[in-house]
């Protein structure tokens, strides 16, 4: 079934209005019209089963059969991704891949080692990442639209640490605790249950400095070690994220 995301806005009780570029795909890619059922998503995880009415000229209304929470969420789970800056065009695999591996917040952040720079907080490239959030989220069906976050500094993410119900520092020179242990070991503390906000910080392609995985556990976070293998930075997100799914 044909699916949608569409605005908070676009919805009222019993009905729902499409336009834009989404009528433009509706009426004339697909030739949809009445009585033809799409699958239409508010982005704040609810998905609606729409009969679609006859096409106007700028815009397709639809009357609402059922609607229910969207599947494409876990609701014991909200992941952020702290994403050193890797260099020429990894973020954008990054992005893509751990969309659909349930991300729901990517965070790029500068550190001691990474090479890739952004002009600015507003780089362009910001935009064209939340695209590829968008476009990932579209195809594997997500219920929300993840958020790529502007430009931050490791120091910047230090100060996030209180948000978060569990922030894990991915370190390649951590080799006592697993992810596994880490996550165990907090599973005991935490409420069951509860939707659990939890952060991972991926190093760039050149890792992280001692002293920043110094500051980080200073701060409360937890450094855990991804194995005995070293990942490239555009693997580790995703490795980390699938075994975030497979424990919850
Ligand atoms: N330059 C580092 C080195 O050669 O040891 C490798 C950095 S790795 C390419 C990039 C990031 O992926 C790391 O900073 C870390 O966040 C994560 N990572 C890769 N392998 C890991 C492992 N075995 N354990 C924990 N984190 C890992």
């Amino acid at each position: 079934m044909h699916r949608f995301f569409i605005e908070p806005g676009q919805i009222t009780e019993q009905s729902i209005v499409i336009s834009g570029e989404d009528f433009k795909h509706i009426t004339k890619v697909l030739r949809l019209g009445k009585d033809d059922v799409v699958e239409v998503c508010d982005g704040t995880g609810t998905d609606y089963q729409v009969v679609l009415n006859t096409p106007g000229d700028q815009t397709i209304a639809g009357v609402i059969k059922e609607h229910y929470p969207s599947l494409g969420e876990n609701p014991e789970l909200s992941v952020t991704l702290f994403q050193g800056l890797p260099k020429g065009t990894k973020m954008e695999v990054i992005i893509q891949k751990c969309v659909e591996l349930g991300v729901v917040e990517i965070v790029p952040f500068s550190s001691m080692r990474t090479i890739s720079q952004i002009k600015d907080k507003k780089d362009k490239k910001i935009e064209r990442w939340q695209r590829i959030a968008y476009e990932a989220a579209k195809q594997s069906k997500r219920g929300i639209i993840p958020v790529v976050k502007d430009l931050q500094t490791l120091k910047d993410v230090l100060k996030e640490a209180a948000h978060f119900d569990l922030l894990l520092l991915a370190y390649e020179d951590e080799n006592k605790r697993s992810l596994k242990v880490a996550l165990m070991d907090f599973e005991k503390k935490s409420e069951a249950g509860k939707c659990l906000k939890i952060g991972v910080i991926i190093g760039p392609e050149g890792g992280f400095d001692p002293q920043e995985a110094e500051a980080c556990r200073a701060a409360g976070i937890i450094s855990v070690s991804l194995g005995t293998r070293i990942l490239r930075t555009e693997t580790a997100g995703m490795v980390v994220l699938s075994q975030l799914n497979f424990w919850k």
